[in-house]
């Protein structure tokens, strides 16, 4: 334990600091795959203002020991993990919602606000914030700005990036900035809202961000259609775009997802088809009625062999727990179980969705394979037992191949994971020279001595 450090944080902190070596462990992990030696943090702070965060980034730098921010830990490329002496900032005691302005249609929050929350309260007037990671419930602001979040929602609505308008940061010197201004629509100089805005924490830390909310829609309607040939689902999808739809949802399972699901949580999914889509329609309630017989005519065109729409918001949810609950029903399978993220033009859905299969089947590893059909977001969560010397040397072949194929299908590493360190090592072959160097020179710019969350994206 570097004692110097400690007594220094401890005078911010007080009771607010972890430095027992069991408790450390669990500000070791995220959601990625786990190295064999885990490093573990020096401590871990709980600070209550921005101040304090500018104060303990002073502190840091003078120990030369890097700062990792971490909201809820889910992300899974490796971006809360620890690779040399540092102390992570945890946010918990700044989870606050701190305004919702129903007239700005605008909400401010505090880092460890939780999507969830954000929403119900956004709800209550009216209003909604439609970024939705899977993983809603538990996935903080800060952590789904840092990695501009998406989720099933992003076709119609856009991803985290486009409801952040402004943002309180502390920067690597200490001081706080203020991005932006609390208005909708502002081109007052450089965007360095949206710099921030998916920079996996490596640019400042986050301490207060500013949101755009819309209005409420009125209803939603969800179909599930099954499929017996994947080329078919994703022509549906086509065709229901091109017959002037924009679901809020276009989810596509294939046939190992839908059969893992069943068998983790019952609830009556055709697990013998070989794809399913999920469509939820949003909006007026009069018009939800025309739309969904539209669909249901599209499907029907397009071959779809079972169709199922939820009748009540009841039956909708119920779909929706067994769509969120695909991620922990794979752990069913094996004892460890890792998410990958690759994006396509939706036009090579079909090529990457079978040629991820193809891959797997080869190297004889299990994945059920989901994704956002709308946006050519594909999502393969691989049952692995990572104990396994040779599963998880094959693993690793796999991972090469896959975005080496979605690469080469003219797509690219991460729709909304992002690159941490489990993907650094391929971003030369995903970005152009040129932009990497200006990207790595924008990373000295704000931090030039590499203490804010270093060893992530380069
Ligand atoms: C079951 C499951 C489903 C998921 N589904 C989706 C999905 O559909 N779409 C999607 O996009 N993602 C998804 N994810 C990935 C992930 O959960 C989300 O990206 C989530 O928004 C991350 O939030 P978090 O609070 O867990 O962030 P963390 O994991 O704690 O942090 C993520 C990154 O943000 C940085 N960070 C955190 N807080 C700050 C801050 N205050 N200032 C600066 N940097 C900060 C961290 O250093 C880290 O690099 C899923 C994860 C799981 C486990």
């Amino acid at each position: 334990m570097n004692k110097k450090l400690f007594a220094e944080l401890k005078k911010i902190y007080s009771k607010d600091i972890i430095s027992e070596k069991e408790e450390l462990y669990a500000y070791a992990y995220d959601t990625s795959p786990n190295p064999e030696n885990i490093a573990l943090p020096e401590f871990v702070v709980f600070p209550k203002n921005s101040q304090q965060v500018s104060e303990t980034i002073l502190i840091c730098k003078k120990y030369n020991t890097a700062i990792i921010a971490r909201g809820a830990g889910t992300c899974h490329c490796g971006g809360c993990r620890v690779k040399r002496q540092s102390v992570i900032l945890h946010f918990s005691k700044m989870d606050k919602i701190l305004e919702i302005n129903k007239e700005d249609l605008i909400a401010r929050v505090q880092p460890n606000a939780v999507i969830k929350n954000i929403n119900d309260e956004a709800e209550k007037l009216g209003l909604f914030f439609p970024p939705d990671p899977s993983n809603l419930a538990v996935s903080t602001i800060g952590g789904a700005v840092a990695l501009s979040s998406g989720g099933p929602r992003t076709f119609k609505y856009g991803s985290t990036k486009d409801y952040i308008i402004n943002l309180e940061v502390v920067l690597s010197d200490g001081k706080i900035i203020k991005t932006g201004t609390n208005i909708a629509k502002n081109v007052t100089g450089y965007n360095l809202t949206s710099l921030f805005v998916g920079s996996e924490g490596t640019l400042g830390i986050i301490t207060e961000v500013t949101l755009k909310l819309i209005p409420k829609p009125q209803s939603r309607k969800l179909t599930l259609a099954y499929f017996d040939d994947l080329v078919e689902a994703t022509a549906a999808v086509n065709n229901i775009i091109n017959s002037g739809f924009t679901p809020a949802t276009l989810d596509l399972l294939d046939k190992n997802t839908l059969a893992t699901i069943e068998k983790f949580n019952p609830c009556g999914l055709l697990y013998n088809k070989e794809a399913a889509l999920l469509i939820e329609l949003d909006g007026f309630l009069e018009s939800l009625g025309y739309e969904c017989r539209k669909i249901l005519e599209i499907l029907k065109k397009s071959n779809a062999a079972e169709i199922v729409q939820a009748q009540n918001e009841e039956e909708n949810e119920k779909i929706w727990r067994a769509r969120r609950s695909a991620f922990a029903a794979v752990t069913k399978l094996k004892p460890n179980v890792i998410t990958e993220d690759v994006v396509v033009p939706r036009s090579k859905i079909v090529e990457l969705v079978k040629g991820i299969q193809k891959i797997c089947k080869e190297h004889n590893i299990i994945v059920c394979i989901m994704g956002h059909a709308g946006d050519g977001n594909i999502h393969p969560n691989f049952a692995l037992d990572l104990s396994n010397k040779n599963e998880k040397e094959n693993f690793e072949t796999v991972k090469d191949k896959i975005f080496e194929l979605a690469l080469n299908l003219n797509g690219s590493l991460s729709g909304e994971h992002g690159i941490g360190c489990e993907k650094k090592k391929y971003l030369n072959k995903a970005l152009d020279k040129g932009a990497i160097e200006y990207m790595e020179k924008i990373k000295n710019l704000f931090d030039s001595e590499n203490i804010i969350n270093p060893d992530k994206m380069f």
